[in-house]
Parts: C-alpha cells; sequence; structure tokens
C-alpha cells in the first residue's frame, strides 16, 4: 500500500517522497488513517519503527486544513521525555510540513527559557515539549494551552520511568477536554494502563511487534576492537574500500575534532560537523561532502540530526551513543538504506562499550553480527557481570592506586566522560 492511499494531501506526500520512503511502515500504514478520522490512539511501537512520521504527518494535515491568523494558538501539544528526543519530533515536524503552512516550536530544558518565550510569544501551531520546561512557561503565561486540539504522549513508558507522572496530571489540567488524545509507548506496563484508561475515550489499538526499519534495509556489522586502534581501522576500511560518502559518527565535539585532524593526516578528505563550528562552516562542510569534494563526515549526533544528508551508503559508528541514548543507533543508521537502495552500517566497539552496544541490540531486538577476524588482536564484547569486577576497581579512589593496572590506556575507573554527563542532565526535562 502506498502513503496516496492512505488519505495524505499532495504537500504532505511530497515531502514523504523528498524523504525517499516508498511505502509506509506497519505503525504508519495502521496509525495514519485512524488518527486523520480524528480517533483516539494506543500504540505499542519502539524507536525505529516510523513511529515519528505516523503521528507527525496526519496532525500536520489536521492542522493545515484550518489556517489562524496570527499569533497563532497552540492546537497540538507533543510530549516527550528527554530533550533529544523533542529536538528529533521537532526535525520531523519541520521536515514533513516543509510544504505546508503549519509551523511548529521545542521547548525543553537545559538551555535558557528567553528564547523560546520569545518564539511562543510569536505563535505556533505545534509545540514539541519536555513536560518540566513546558510547565515552567505554562506557570509563567508564556503559553497557553486552552485550545490545544490534540495531545500526543510520545514514549510514555519512559516518561513515567523519569518520574514525568506528576507533570503530566498538572499538564492535562491544563488543556481543554474535548481534543484528541495519541499515546505512543514501547511497553505498557500498568502505569502506562492506568494513565491510557484515564486519558483516552475508545482509542483504537495498535501493537506494531517488534523490527524496526533499520533493521531489514541496513547491514549492519560490529567491529570489535581496542580504542587504541579504532583510528586506524577506519583510515584502513575507508582507503581499501576507497569508500567516498561516509558519516562517520563520534560522541563529543572534541573527538570530532580530533579525529578529523587525524584523518587528514591519513591523506583521507575529512570535513567535521559538531556543535561548536559556525553555521557558516558547517553549510561548507556539508556542501563539500554532498558534492563529493570531501570522502568523510565526522560528525556529532545533534550536529547531524535535521540535516539533509541521507541515502548514504556507509554510516560509521567510531563511538557508540551513549547508554541512555541507545536509540541514537537507530536514527544514526538511519541515515543509511533508505530508498530502496541497500546501506551498510558499521559500528568499531571497543571492550569498554559492551554495555552500550548491549542495549542496543536489547532495543533492536536481534543481535548484531560480529566480524570475526578484524585483523587486530581479539576482544571480547562480553557484558562483564558488576560481581566479577574487582572490589578495587570499583572504588574510585581518592589516590591514583601505586601502580595503574594499565595508566596509559584508560580513563581512571569512576569517572564518566563529561559528554555522558551532560546527556544524563539534560535530558531531565
Ligand atoms: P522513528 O521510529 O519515528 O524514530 O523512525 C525511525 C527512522 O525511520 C527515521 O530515521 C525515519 O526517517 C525513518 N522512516 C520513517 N518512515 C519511514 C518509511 N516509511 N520508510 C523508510 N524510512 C522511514
Amino acid at each position: 500500500m502506498s502513503f496516496a492511499a492512505l488519505g495524505l494531501t499532495d504537500e504532505l506526500l511530497k515531502a514523504v517522497a523528498e524523504q525517499g520512503y516508498q511505502e509506509p511502515t506497519p505503525i504508519q500504514l495502521a496509525a495514519i488513517p485512524v488518527i486523520l478520522q480524528g480517533r483516539d490512539v494506543q500504540a505499542l511501537a519502539q524507536t525505529g519503527t516510523g513511529k515519528t512520521a505516523g503521528f507527525t504527518l496526519p496532525l500536520l494535515q489536521k492542522l493545515a486544513a484550518v489556517t489562524y491568523k496570527k499569533p497563532r494558538p497552540v492546537r497540538a501539544l507533543v510530549l516527550t521525555p528527554t530533550r533529544e528526543l523533542a529536538v528529533q519530533v521537532h526535525d520531523s515536524v519541520r521536515t514533513y510540513g516543509k510544504h505546508v503552512a503549519v509551523f511548529a516550536e521545542a521547548i525543553y530544558g537545559g538551555v535558557s527559557m528567553n528564547s523560546q518565550t520569545q518564539r511562543l510569544r510569536r505563535g505556533c501551531d505545534i509545540v514539541v515539549a519536555t513536560p518540566g520546561r513546558l510547565l515552567d512557561h505554562a506557570g509563567q503565561q508564556h503559553i497557553d494551552l486552552s485550545r490545544v486540539e490534540v495531545l500526543v504522549l510520545d514514549e510514555a513508558d519512559r516518561m513515567l520511568d523519569m518520574g514525568f507522572s506528576r507533570d503530566i496530571k498538572r499538564i492535562l489540567d491544563l488543556l481543554p477536554a474535548p481534543r484528541q488524545n495519541l499515546l505512543f509507548s514501547a511497553t505498557f506496563p500498568p502505569a502506562i494502563k492506568t494513565l491510557a484508561g484515564q486519558l483516552l475515550h475508545d482509542p483504537v489499538e495498535i501493537e506494531i511487534a517488534g523490527q524496526t526499519i533499520a533493521a531489514d534495509t541496513v547491514s549492519q556489522l560490529v567491529y570489535p576492537i581496542k580504542r587504541e586502534y579504532k583510528r586506524e581501522l577506519l583510515s584502513y576500511l575507508i582507503g581499501s574500500s576507497n569508500w567516498r560518502q561516509v558519516l562517520v559518527f563520534v560522541r563529543t565535539r572534541h573527538g570530532a575534532d580530533r579525529l578529523g585532524e587525524q584523518l587528514l593526516k591519513d591523506g583521507i578528505r575529512t570535513g567535521v560537523l559538531h556543535g561548536d563550528k559556525s553555521q557558516g562552516a558547517r553549510s561548507r562542510a556539508l556542501a563539500s561532502f554532498k558534492a563529493g569534494n570531501i570522502a568523510v563526515l565526522v560528525a556529532t549526533d545533534i550536529a547531524a540530526r535535521g540535516l539533509d544528508i541521507d541515502q548514504l551508503p556507509h554510516v560509521i559508528n567510531f563511538d557508540l551513543p551513549a547508554l541512555a541514548a541507545a536509540e541514537d543507533y537507530i536514527h544514526r543508521i538511519g541515515r543509511t538504506g533508505r530508498a530502496g537502495l541497500r546501506g551498510e552500517a558499521i559500528s568499531l566497539v571497543c571492550p569498554e562499550e559492551a554495555v552500550q552496544l548491549a542495549a542496543i541490540e536489547k532495543l533492536l531486538q536481534h543481535p548484531i553480527p560480529r566480524v570475526a577476524d578484524t585483523g587486530y588482536e581479539t576482544v571480547s564484547l562480553d557484558v562483564v557481570p558488576a560481581r566479577k569486577i574487582p572490589k578495587i576497581l570499583k572504588k574510585s579512589p581518592k589516590k591514583p592506586p601505586e601502580k595503574p593496572l594499565s595508566a596509559k590506556k584508560t580513563r581512571p575507573f569512576g569517572k564518566k566522560p563529561a559528554e555522558n554527563k551532560s546527556r544524563r542532565t539534560t535530558g531531565k526535562r
């Protein structure tokens, strides 16, 4: 079945075609028509199933059907557990809504409220928000939620896990009663069933089993390798296969700069994309990459998000995403294998990342094949159970032990890398 058969307008079909999507995913097939009909929806679906387009496309179509004079009232509210997800959903709304006059803003914590306040005052049709920050704005009368027609709870189970239950109830009190409610959750524990019972009226229940989009169209491989050999292996893979368009993901801005420099030294034409780069530098790097002047673009997740760079033949995870952001893996590899083309996603994984890999495989619901012979020393990616870690390593000693076990290669035990810390804190509201 095609997207057109789902009853979407030409403007939305055009945006979908521009993304290279050929046919709707199961969740899109099930959700789009019933959301267009105005029904409440309870959907069991995880990241990677295409759920975001599943609710965003019909939402945009409904809102675009009626235009309001300025300032536009907020007519749809999408709640997400984390700032990262709010940014992703906001990006999707903008991507799919490119050809309709519907405006969206993202509201999340960890950044100053001022610019958000100004944007809210200008008016918008859709607000994508994390609960805490939304309540801050509502408390200060920066936002009027009394004209919301559609409420979406995205990753509802994660919102409750993160302790947002009371915030959600407070937000519900600010919304008008006659409205459409859409609840998306990867799991349905009793707390979610209770919430669904309170929120939804005669909902259409949708259940999409396991498989993610990525799994079908992208061949995924893990190279188990020591951290210190990753760069060399990367250069080898790119050089020996003569790859010409490779997007390489790293966790930190600093890591991106360092890897970019090293690849340049290896004679590989490389650009770097991260949040500290000026808009001009980012645009130039992207243009060179698209034009084929550089073969490799090294990017952080945030910088790569929202950029029109997909349908790539190769995506490489130089670092795996942080544990709390395992679904970034799916977004990363979603850059390849689009529009029916086969794509390849390679992850260079060191033993220190075994836990992250396990979280990703749990999300995918299948293991990712390992390359048996990487050409380097064999390493194990088994997750070491906590009880097997020697006691001395579990403490974070004030003084370093007299004879560090491997002082040169590892960071001090117990100390988290800075970017890991910031991800956790920014996800709160
Ligand atoms: P989501 O589950 O919403 O996080 O989407 C996962 C990934 O699937 C994203 O990278 C989307 O761009 C991509 N996607 C969504 N719908 C489709 C589709 N119909 N065909 C191919 N890819 C899609």
